[in-house]
């Protein structure tokens, strides 16, 4: 399973906006992005004016980097919100949000993506009452998402849970902390991502 293993907060300065890739950090004044807001490298405070074709790769980068999903996944991703009916940029969103390791992570499971999707690798949740350790796997509305009970006793897990609330657990997924049950209520609509992401430019970046 590809992964990105380069140094995360260069990841948010490079894209000019917290990605909270690194859980707890990411909602201290430790933040790499909030210490040195702007990008990395000799030049990285140079004023640089962006092409289209820049402007629409930086999008794409962006939320690949958000949701730690590499090329050829994303482009498999924009490939079926293509074929989806509906508005492709909101499809590719919708698809995005409802890999299991964002439902892990927006409702409260882990501190990060990053965190979620190795804790759904190591086989700790269920869906569905049925167990799962694909981080990509697509959960649908009405389903519910549960730790297994041999993993309740996790302290991580525990922690993450207790501290959800301070991170906010979406409105589309609830929370039921005593049962560690998430319920999914509904598919995530555009306004749900609550990030700063222009989907259009990604459509016209892969429709030239
Ligand atoms: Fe990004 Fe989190 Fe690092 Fe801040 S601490 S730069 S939000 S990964």
């Amino acid at each position: 399973m590809a992964r990105y293993t380069g140094a995360v907060c260069k990841l948010c300065r490079r894209e000019g906006m917290k990605l909270f890739l690194k859980g707890e950090r990411c909602y201290k004044d430790k933040c790499g992005f909030e210490k040195k807001p702007y990008a990395p490298g000799q030049h990285g405070q140079a004023r640089k004016k962006l092409s289209d074709y820049g402007t629409q790769m930086r999008e794409k980068q962006k939320v690949k980097r958000l949701y730690g999903v590499l090329e050829k996944q994303f482009r498999r991703y924009f490939d079926k919100a293509t074929r989806m009916q509906g508005i492709t940029g909101e499809n590719l969103l919708q698809l995005l949000e409802r890999r299991l390791d964002n439902i892990v992570y927006r409702a409260g499971f882990a501190g990060s993506r990053k965190e979620a999707r190795q804790m759904v690798g190591h086989g700790h949740f269920l869906v569905d009452g049925k167990p799962v350790n694909i981080p990509s796997f697509l959960v649908k509305a009405g389903s519910v998402v549960s730790v297994c009970e041999k993993s309740r006793e996790n302290t991580r897990i525990k922690e993450c849970v207790d501290t959800a609330e301070g991170r906010g657990v979406s409105e589309w997924i609830t929370l039921d902390k005593g049962a560690f049950k998430a319920s999914v209520l509904r598919m995530p609509a555009r306004d749900d991502v609550g990030y700063e992401i222009q989907e259009h430019l990604i459509v016209e970046l892969y429709s030239k």
